[in-house]
């Protein structure tokens, strides 16, 4: 048997949770798709590694869009539509916020947070409670406008929350519930997930955030990020996907604008009707197009425009006592000298010392994560890819090491434990570590930043347009919905219903 076909229905480049996702639901619908993927295993960041015989988490904190298994979200509810069993663990708390002058654990479900909060800054229940009822009214037209589109004058009058707050900042919508500065503080820790500063993030995009992770709760898979990806894999070949791994794509064959196939590194040159990228449009649009004539300026000029979105810097440590003895009690923690989003995105450009920190520790929400008597601690900062671009190799060792040393310090104070006293195994991963095992764009986890001028639904508004080459989808962080795994999944299903709606349309002319 030969080691490709002679032609695909699609091919997808990138074996990640986007990718997957794209070939998942392609395949259920009955296309014939062969998905290539650079590294020996699925995942791409969704994955873990093994040190000292402990297999340990690479990246995931907490998972969005998953819900509860009898009232499932999105991302949950196409897991198990697809029949990708995963074991989910709720996240026991929201967050502990540790910022000056407030050591506060908050948990999920609107009433209970809006009642914690109150309990921190007396008087805030009221507001604090109606801002989080905005968000999820929001959210709930978000989800319901992706899925079923209508005209402005309808929506203004099914969608009026959503309408109200669309043109406006996260900062300015929560500025008009006057409350205290405090309270402020307690609601913006999460920003960090969706990566700028509140003058310049679309209260769309806070208020899916909140509602999402604040009314649902956060989920993780018992066996970490990987589970996700090792068993959408699986899946994916029971349902007669071809997955190829350390198959790297250099070239995307086009022809007369339309996407034909892809060449590999091997030099096997394979045709598909249809192309899915995971590689960044920059990558794509500059590099991996043949002939770079089919490039239209148009799209380097798009991907000049967009603002990459963040990068990640993650020290993970495999500790030797439990958390309970090494004084840790919460599952996740955002640390900051201040709470003012604009002024830590301005400082994320830089290379440290990093003034806001988000841990972890697995085994507080996964009594399983590691062997009895140890835990796992990750203590991370996500960086803006600026700072980082600007390493010159022989400067790089000393830079990572700092930047590790700053951030443990940090939380060793925070802890009252010298941390590096109780260290097993210890990984750092930088932008540099993202950008070699996953390719991905100056090591960017989050593709482009959403901003005023540029966010989901400004970006569902100029899709058709920024459609520059026919047949050539993109499915990533990089894709409409940015931002993380679940979005990852959104973004994969995206592309997917892109080819479907095309291959459907393009049948019924040619009838
Ligand atoms: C430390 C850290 C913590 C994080 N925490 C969270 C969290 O708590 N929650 C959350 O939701 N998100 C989190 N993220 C972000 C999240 O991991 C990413 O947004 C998401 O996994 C991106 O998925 P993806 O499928 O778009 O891309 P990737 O995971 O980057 O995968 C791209 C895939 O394509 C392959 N590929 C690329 N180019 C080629 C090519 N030319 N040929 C063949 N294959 C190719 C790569 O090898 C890779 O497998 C975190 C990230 C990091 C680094």
């Amino acid at each position: 048997m030969k080691f490709y076909k002679d032609h695909y229905d699609v091919i997808v480049i990138g074996g990640a949770l986007a990718g997957l996702s794209s070939a998942l639901m392609l395949a259920d619908k009955g296309k014939d798709v062969l998905v290539l993927e650079r590294h020996n295993l699925p995942g791409g960041i969704a994955s873990s590694f093994v040190r000292g015989g402990i297999e340990i988490e690479a990246a995931l904190h907490e998972m969005m869009s998953i819900g509860e298994k009898d009232n499932r979200l999105k991302v949950g509810k196409f897991f198990d539509d697809m029949g990708v069993d995963i074991e989910w663990l709720k996240v026991p708390e929201a967050y502990h916020a540790s910022l000056p002058g407030l050591e506060v654990t908050l948990h999920p479900g609107l009433e209970t947070f809006a009642k914690e909060v109150d309990a921190a800054v007396p008087g805030t229940y009221q507001k604090v409670l109606a801002l989080l009822n905005l968000c999820n009214s929001v959210f709930d037209s978000v989800n319901e406008l992706s899925i079923h589109p209508m005209s402005k004058a309808k929506m203004l009058i099914k969608h009026e929350a959503f309408v109200k707050t669309a043109g406006y900042t996260t900062q300015e919508v929560i500025d008009s519930f006057d409350l205290p500065k405090k309270a402020q503080d307690l609601l913006a820790p999460y920003w960090i997930y969706v990566g700028s500063g509140f003058s310049d993030l679309p209260f769309t995009i806070y208020s899916v955030l909140m509602a999402d992770y604040i009314g649902y709760g956060s989920y993780i898979p018992r066996k970490f990020s990987h589970e996700m990806s090792l068993k959408m894999a699986e899946r994916a070949e029971a349902m007669g996907v071809q997955i190829e791994y350390r198959q790297h794509v250099d070239k995307i064959l086009v022809k007369n604008g339309k996407a034909y196939g892809v060449r590999t590194s091997r030099g096997d040159e394979i045709h598909a009707d249809y192309v899915i990228s995971s590689s960044y449009p920059n990558k794509v649009y500059t590099a991996m197009i043949e002939p770079a004539s089919e490039v239209p300026k148009e799209a380097i000029k798009m991907v000049n425009g967009r603002r990459l979105s963040l990068t990640a810097f993650s020290v993970i440590m495999i500790l030797d006592d439990t958390a309970e003895a090494l004084g840790i009690k919460d599952y996740s923690v955002f640390r900051g000298d201040t709470m003012d989003t604009d002024a830590l995105y301005k400082d994320l450009a830089g290379l440290g010392p990093y003034r806001y920190l988000t841990c972890i520790c697995h085994n507080l929400g996964n009594d399983t994560a590691t062997p009895p008597g140890t835990c796992s601690y990750s203590i991370t900062t996500l960086p803006r890819v600026d700072g980082w671009k600007t390493v010159k190799a022989e400067d790089y060792d000393k830079i990572k090491h700092q930047v590790a040393e700053q951030m443990i310090s940090d939380m060793s104070g925070y802890l009252g434990v010298n941390l590096r006293d109780h260290i097993l195994e210890i990984v750092i991963e930088t932008p540099m570590t993202v950008n070699r095992y996953t390719n991905a764009w100056n090591g960017c986890i989050y593709g482009y930043a959403h901003t005023m001028e540029d966010h989901i639904i400004a970006r569902l508004q100029t899709a058709e347009a920024e459609s520059f080459i026919k047949h050539l989808e993109f499915s990533g962080a990089h894709a409409i919905s940015g931002d993380g795994m679940g979005p990852a999944v959104t973004n994969g299903r995206k592309a997917a219903k892109n080819v479907l709606d095309t291959m459907a349309v393009e049948e019924a002319a040619a009838k």
